[in-house]
């Protein structure tokens, strides 16, 4: 069972939601404004949310926003356009995945479990430190330092850096950072790659120009070098 909040202004949609994940044992919460959402998120503090784009009051991207900027809670948006740029740029804001109306809330309770068992560690899971030079990931922890100081990183960043310290000095692509860290072997969204590799690089003080960590390869992707152990 998991506590599902739903933020959806469509009354239909909504308790057709919330009947379906309420019989697999779900607990719900509901909102249909984003600004309610975001005190039911406070208070509820759930598990998962189901987010509409399209809302009365604020729009559901101001509302992922809002919503990322507290809370690392996994983000399913609910749109009515399935055009590429709101789906990038929903997921470029922080979302894990996406639904597009009209949908069988079969496939939605489908969906919450695929997200959710991404966001909850297996117990097998490697949980050894990376040290990579100054570099220290903690898989299990979700920390990172870099010469014993923490580095704040979303939890996108977290994956990035995680998935490029696991493969030190290969040249992984954008195409498998899709894949990997969003689950989304989706044409055409290497931008949302792009956007989440700045943040991460500014987040470990250097710039592309200026690598130390993270090396880009032109029209490939992307490597992690150890800065300390020479030219690779
Ligand atoms: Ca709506």
């Amino acid at each position: 069972m998991a506590r599902v909040l739903i933020v959806e202004d469509d009354f239909a949609i909504r308790a057709a939601l919330k009947r379906v994940l309420t019989e697999r044992g779900d607990a719900v919460a509901v909102a249909g404004t984003g600004m309610s959402g975001m005190s039911v998120l406070m208070q509820e503090q759930p598990d998962i949310v189901l987010l509409d784009l399209g809302l009365p009051d604020i729009d559901g991207f101001g509302v992922l926003g809002m919503l990322r900027a507290v809370s690392d809670v996994p983000v399913i948006v609910i749109t009515a356009q399935d055009d590429d740029r709101s789906i990038v740029r929903a997921l470029d804001a922080g979302a894990d995945d996406y639904v597009t109306k009209p949908f069988g809330a079969d496939q939605v309770a489908a969906r919450i479990r695929a997200v959710l068992r991404r966001s909850r560690p297996g117990p097998d899971e490697d949980d050894a430190d990376l040290v990579i030079g100054e570099l220290v990931i903690d898989p299990r922890g979700r920390e990172v330092t870099i010469a014993g100081t923490e580095v704040s990183l979303s939890r996108k960043e977290f994956d990035i850096l995680l998935v490029l310290a696991s493969r030190v000095g290969v040249v992984v692509t954008k195409r498998e950072l899709l894949a990997e860290v969003w689950q989304q072997p989706y044409g055409g969204a290497d931008r949302t790659v792009d956007v989440h590799l700045s943040w991460l690089r500014r987040k470990l003080g250097e710039t592309a120009a200026r690598p130390r960590y993270l090396h880009s390869v032109r029209g490939v992707g992307v490597r992690l070098v150890n800065p300390g152990a020479g030219t690779p």
